[in-house]
């Protein structure tokens, strides 16, 4: 049966984090409750969002624990009901719960929402299973949990080694308690964790951000993975009302917010990293995780041999993967759609009604090899190219391979086009001069 890969996602974290545009809400309730989501902070803070949270209400949602996150699940299950008899005949390849915090909602839960993907589809006897895990939002028994249900992959969100750019970001965890919930996930057997690290932050010098890698890869265990992102000022949030270029009207709604304000008025006595210290950084990083054993298989992604990310493979490689839950995106047989990202309509929705269809036509799907394939390292397949659109990659794109060449930023070898490390530098500038 032909593959796919599911996507989950779960909308909650236990506060907004201050450059965070994703798609989740904080909750309030279930604190210290059976496995629930326990956080020190939550009376102080947890009604801040900033977040572009789709439901047309810029400033707030904060989400009562108690009632919502099992109505969620509800429609979760229902949601995966309905799609399972629009696709009945697929074997799942990778689950990947993604947030919000997955970590942050009763270990329960976890587990039957994979069981119940079990009622309807198979799952590949070596399925990828990954959960987002947040340090602060994790214990013994959820990883526990986690395990018996078949998670075999973490990824958890450390950022920054340093408490003061912790803050600064609004996370709600110190790097101790990333230790803590690390060795917390090496005690219950799991080895294929990824980490995530962030760099550009506000007042982060290079030393800071060498510091936070060497850190990282001077762990006990090393982990298998990591993911390095530059901080990416998004429109709606604090970090966008305080370092972006648009004037837009403050995320923050009028009443009820001093401790943002406070926090807003903090961050602008910061700065930003200037733009070479920023590509030092990027340089930094390849360099500093090759020596170490890291090989780079993505621009922001690094893994130790056979430990890429399967999932996220799949999005890069156009496979086809099933999004559940709140403004989840699919794409299946070419077909591209939404969920809605309203999250009372999603919790009583009982079609589950798509939103914003596409059919991808062909020319729609080689924007997207070009867009996605050039990410990757190994870059785009020629013959899976000629194969799925009929035409010779290198005879349609002649033009620019002979130019890009020339400059050394492409290079076509082994039946690939791919970015050379210089191409990679300034795979945006190549990308579009491809899709023009
Ligand atoms: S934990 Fe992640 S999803 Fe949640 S607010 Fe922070 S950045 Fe956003």
């Amino acid at each position: 049966m032909p593959l796919m890969s599911v996507y989950i996602h779960i909308p909650f974290c236990v506060r907004k984090c201050l450059y965070c545009d994703f798609l989740s809400f904080p909750l309030c309730g279930e604190r210290g409750k059976d496995g629930g989501f326990s956080c020190g902070m939550a009376a102080a803070d947890d009604s801040q969002s900033g977040c572009g949270n789709g439901n047309g209400d810029k400033g707030l949602l904060t989400i009562d624990a108690d009632k919502t996150v099992p109505a969620y699940i509800d429609a979760l299950k229902s949601e995966i009901r309905e799609k399972a008899s629009s696709y009945p005949d697929r074997t799942i390849g990778s689950i990947f719960f993604g947030g919000g915090t997955p970590s942050v909602i009763n270990g329960k839960y976890i587990k039957e929402i994979i069981d119940e993907l079990k009622k309807y589809w198979q799952i590949a006897g070596d399925a990828e299973l990954t959960l987002e895990v947040n340090p602060g939002t994790a214990d013994g028994d959820k990883f526990r949990i986690w395990k018996e249900a078949g998670v075999n992959r973490l990824s958890i969100g450390l950022q920054s080694v340093h408490d003061e750019e912790l803050k600064l970001l609004g996370r709600i965890h110190t790097y101790d308690d990333f230790i803590k919930c690390y060795q917390g996930a090496l005690r219950n057997g799991f080895d294929n964790i990824n980490i995530d690290l962030m760099s550009g932050l506000p007042g982060q010098k290079v030393s800071d951000w060498t510091d936070t890698l060497e850190t990282v890869l001077n762990l006990d265990t090393q982990p298998r993975h990591i993911s390095a992102y530059s901080l990416i000022i998004e429109d709606g949030t604090v970090f966008g009302d305080v370092y972006g270029e648009n004037e837009s009207e403050p995320s923050l709604t009028p009443d009820g917010y001093d401790d943002l304000r406070k926090k807003t008025r903090a961050l602008s006595s910061v700065q930003l990293p200037s733009e070479d210290e920023d590509r030092e950084m990027y340089h930094l990083t390849s360099k500093v995780l090759s020596e170490k054993g890291y090989k780079r298989y993505e621009i922001s992604n690094y893994a130790m041999e056979g430990y890429e990310c399967r999932h996220n493979l799949v999005y890069w490689n156009r496979k086809d993967y099933l999004g559940l839950g709140l403004g989840a995106s699919s794409c299946m047989d070419n077909v591209r759609w939404k969920n809605s990202a309203d999250l009372n309509q999603y919790i009583s929705d009982a079609k589950h009604d798509m939103y914003e269809i596409e059919n991808l036509s062909a020319e729609d799907r080689i924007f997207e090899c070009i867009m996605l394939g050039f990410r990757l390292t190994k870059g785009i397949d020629l013959y899976a190219f000629k194969t799925e659109f009929g035409e010779d990659f290198e005879v349609r794109f002649n033009d620019r391979i002979r130019r890009f060449t020339k400059e050394g930023l492409i290079s076509v070898k082994d039946g690939h086009a791919a970015l050379t490390e210089r191409g990679l530098d300034v795979a945006d500038y190549v990308i579009l001069e491809f899709l023009r």
